[in-house]
């Protein structure tokens, strides 16, 4: 019962966001839970995680310029390594 009015809430009504499902449940309906329910169904929606894109900051661009910003470490390594290391 709870699947099929949050499929044709969202699914159906054009997978808008929490807020906006909620609304077009609510006109109707109530359930315990419903929140967290749709929630999880918009989390596990197909079509929203290939097609939407993620909110919030987007990645930027490395900006140019950091090349002096880290400084040069010289080690000194050994002429020689040995090549075989086991009992003589
Ligand atoms: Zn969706």
């Amino acid at each position: 019962m709870r699947k099929g009015i949050v499929i044709e809430a969202h699914d159906h009504g054009g997978h808008f966001g929490l807020e906006r499902t909620i609304a077009r449940i609510t006109a109707d309906y109530w359930f315990s839970r419903l929140r967290r329910y749709v929630r999880q169904h918009i989390n596990m929606c197909l079509d929203c995680l290939v097609h939407k894109r993620p909110s919030g900051k987007r990645p930027g661009l490395l900006r140019a310029g950091l090349e002096g910003f880290w400084p040069t470490i010289f080690c000194k390594q050994p002429a020689h390594f040995p090549t075989f290391i086991g009992p003589t």
